[in-house]
């Protein structure tokens, strides 16, 4: 027997009306290249997204056309995802830190029919224009005071092309199956493979990042996303805080300088963060020089690559800053697993323990971890395998391909390594294809990383496997020092032990002066073995 419920339709229009009848009120704050400090409510930003949703319709843009988008976080960005994936379009949303061979194949992979760019990013756009024939016309992100010289062809300015748009657009039913939006994996290997979120997918998201037990909105907070907007839709935050009528603070090109951050959120009352590592690196040490405090700030959420104890710790001590961990994927969304508020009675070891992992399954995410066969592993915390994850907002298929993403029982195989204890907690320990196996047996490099970036001396650590003659492979530290700090390798080395078993113990320890870092700010492994693919092991340990 059916239910006998209506059968609403879950749309981002759904959000963008409910933030209007709300919360018009609300504010967006952003920093432009053409203004230091924009300012407006979610009322004028959503009625300018019907203005660009109407100008696109003169364009020529049809149902399910890709438009794509090089930009930062600000608040043409927010009118785009709205104006295109409300309106029946597919908000395309393109890394510009990719190689540009990498932009080009998305562009004509997406078939995208026009291209909103950030200025900053046309000198990019116009070393790949001779390959982008499909793409009809260019509209930069500016006023026409700021439109920069360029050679691209049929350029517009996006203040001129909204000038003069009728108010009030009446934006068309749709159904939730259709496409919202589309965004590229940063591919490891091969070419980036396209993710094609539908509005129902967007929708339930938006409802599991707004959980309490995830990031907990609420509407009288001000939220930084410090995830780029063309990275999985900023995690969402651009979706989930019109829902709450949380006030967005958009930190445009200034994402990575802790300077421009601290001002934000002391100017701005920020009291929710997100982002990876990287950029809380930056934050923590501008706070660290000048002696700043950011007493509105509450919460940060991490994610996207392991968070170490010492960041956990600074936020802590220094600034009384809540940071939550959390793991997910661009296939999924991107939200997995959020770790959450834990009670103040819980043993200091215990509580390091559990808020190193990367948390819980938002509700919605089911997970597995299974063996090279293919047979699930218990959940103890101990056995690790393969992760493995399904639900409503995961991806089945990636964009134009015929092949299901999926294993033949349905589950979409992550690509991580991890553990999952009895109370569900998710303990990533590696990449697939960043384990490293020392004698037939698995090293967790994050785990070594960790403990490198709790030693005061180490700014960024990463862990390799280098080729052995007996093992098969040896873990390598390779160690960015504090900026003044000496680093003593052997002592390094030294403290590892008592922390993991002897045999987890990097081999040797090598100071660099930058690790490389992945377009969305992540490590590269990748990069890191091209970058020491002459490194040897010392004669002493090479057997
Ligand atoms: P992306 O699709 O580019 O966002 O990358 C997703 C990958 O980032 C995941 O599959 C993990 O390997 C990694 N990742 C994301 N969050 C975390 C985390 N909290 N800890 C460790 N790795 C993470």
């Amino acid at each position: 027997m059916h239910g006998l419920m209506m059968q609403g339709q879950l749309t981002l229009t759904g959000i963008m009306r409910h933030a209007q009848e709300n919360f018009s009120t609300r504010e967006i704050v952003s920093i432009t290249a053409d203004n230091p400090r924009h300012r407006y409510t979610y009322g004028e930003a959503f009625e300018r997204a019907g203005q660009l949703a109407s100008a696109l319709q003169k364009l020529g843009a049809q149902p399910g056309d890709c438009i794509g988008t090089l930009a930062w976080n600000d608040h043409r960005h927010f009118e785009l995802y709205y104006a295109t994936s409300c309106s029946g379009l597919v908000c395309h949303t393109i890394n510009p830190r990719l190689f540009t061979e990498q932009i080009a194949y998305i562009i004509q992979h997406a078939e995208d029919r026009w291209l909103f760019i950030d200025p900053a990013f046309v000198p990019v756009v116009e070393s790949i224009a001779a390959s982008l024939p499909g793409v009809k016309g260019f509209v930069i992100l500016c006023d026409q005071a700021q439109m920069p010289a360029t050679t691209l062809r049929n350029t517009i300015c996006y203040e001129a092309l909204l000038t003069g748009e009728p108010s009030g657009f009446s934006w068309p039913e749709l159904n939730e199956q259709s496409a919202a939006a589309l965004c590229y994996t940063s591919g490891t290997t091969g070419n980036p493979k396209g993710v094609l979120y539908s509005h129902r997918a967007m929708t339930l998201h938006t409802y599991g990042v707004l959980m309490p037990n995830a990031f907990s909105l609420q509407e009288y907070e001000a939220v930084m996303p410090v995830v780029p907007m063309f990275h999985v839709n900023a995690w969402s935050l651009p979706y989930a805080a019109p829902v709450m009528g949380a006030k967005l603070v958009l930190p445009g090109p200034k994402m990575g300088c802790g300077e421009t951050l601290c001002a934000l959120i002391q100017e701005e009352n920020v009291n929710v963060a997100a982002g990876v590592p990287t950029v809380w690196l930056a934050l923590l040490q501008y706070l660290r020089e000048t002696a700043q405090e950011v007493p509105s700030l509450q919460r940060v959420i991490v994610g996207g690559a392991a968070c170490p104890w010492s960041i956990m710790q600074e936020f802590e001590k220094r600034h009384g800053v809540y940071t939550h961990h959390a793991w997910g994927m661009t296939e999924m969304s991107p939200l997995g697993t959020f770790n959450g508020w834990l009670p103040e009675n819980i043993q200091p070891q215990e509580r390091r323990r559990r808020r190193l992992k990367q948390g819980r399954a938002a509700f919605g995410v089911e997970m597995r971890i299974v063996d090279d066969s293919g047979k699930r592993l218990p959940h103890d915390g101990i056995a690790f395998g393969a992760l493995q994850v399904r639900g409503p907002w995961i991806c089945e298929r990636y964009f134009k391909s015929e092949a299901s993403a999926l294993t033949t029982d349905g589950w979409f195989d992550t690509g991580d390594v991890a553990t999952i204890d009895a109370d569900g907690y998710l303990g990533i320990t590696d990449r697939t294809k960043d384990v490293i196996k020392s004698g037939g047996e698995w090293i967790s490099s994050i785990e070594l990383e960790n403990i490198a970036v709790a030693m005061p001396e180490i700014r960024e650590a990463a862990v390799i496997g280098i080729a052995h003659e007996k093992w098969d492979e040896r873990p390598l530290l390779v160690v960015v020092p504090t900026p003044g700090a000496a680093v003593d390798t052997t002592e390094i080395l030294d403290r590892f032990h008592g922390k993991v078993a002897r045999w987890w113990i990097p081999d040797d320890c090598l100071v660099v002066e930058t690790i490389p870092h992945t377009a969305t700010g992540k490590i590269s492994k990748k990069d890191l073995r091209i970058q020491l693919a002459d490194y040897r092991w010392p004669e002493t340990l090479s057997a």
